[in-house]
């Protein structure tokens, strides 16, 4: 994956440098993340609906999971670091 650069620091996959360390992401509208369970993540890209938007400010890290969560496990994307 591309270097990503986050600084939401209390993700499960925030390291460091504001890096993101996680095997994949996946970015989608605050609409469509919303709407999904935890378990829709990266590994479901491929069948993720388009979701067009207008801003910056409508789209959001549908992979961001609170360190220490009981759900950090449900969507099959791991740490790599
Ligand atoms: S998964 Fe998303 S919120 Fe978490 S560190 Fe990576 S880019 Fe940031």
């Amino acid at each position: 994956m591309a270097r990503v650069n986050c600084s939401v620091n209390n993700c499960h996959y925030w390291a460091q440098g504001n890096e993101c360390v996680a095997s994949e992401i996946l970015i989608t509208s605050d609409q469509f993340g919303a709407d999904q369970p935890d378990s829709w993540d990266a590994p479901q890209s491929a069948r993720t609906p388009v979701s067009p938007v207008d801003s910056c400010m409508e789209t959001c890290c549908k992979t961001f999971v609170p360190k220490d969560s009981q759900e950090i496990e449900d969507d099959n994307v791991f740490r790599t670091k």
